[in-house]
């Protein structure tokens, strides 16, 4: 279930690891699919909200990257094994999403910010 109007690529991503650990728990899935806010439903009343959700089979391209999915986790668990990289704050910290790790990056030695009104 996503918070979106449709599907977005990077959803595949997402998906293709629920799928790959399910699977690594012995569940056998039939589909994938991916449930979105339809922009097109329309409140009626009587707190009847039928519609309000839709699903989207994207199997084939999730099937498509399960392989790569023990890969890399395997790189993820040898970079969570390591230091901490070095890399400095930029513009992966705010897209496509902001990080939430913001403020742990942030170097402290950075001047107040000021806001003015003008
Ligand atoms: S704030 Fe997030 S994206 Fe930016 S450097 Fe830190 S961990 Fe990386």
């Amino acid at each position: 279930m996503k918070g979106a109007t449709s599907v977005k690529a990077y959803y595949h991503n997402d998906v293709a690891v629920q799928a790959w650990v399910l699977q690594g728990c012995g569940l056998k899935l039939a589909s994938m699919q991916l449930m979105h806010v339809n922009n097109k439903f329309t409140y009626q009343g009587d707190e009847d909200y039928a519609g309000l959700l839709t699903s989207v089979d994207i199997s084939k391209p999730v099937i498509a990257l399960l392989p790569g999915i023990g890969a890399q986790k395997d790189s993820f668990m040898a970079m969570l094994d390591g230091d901490l990289p070095e890399i400095a704050m930029g513009g992966q910290c705010n897209s496509p999403f902001e990080c939430e790790f913001c403020s742990f990056c942030q170097p402290d030695d950075l001047p107040e910010l000021k806001f003015h009104r003008f």
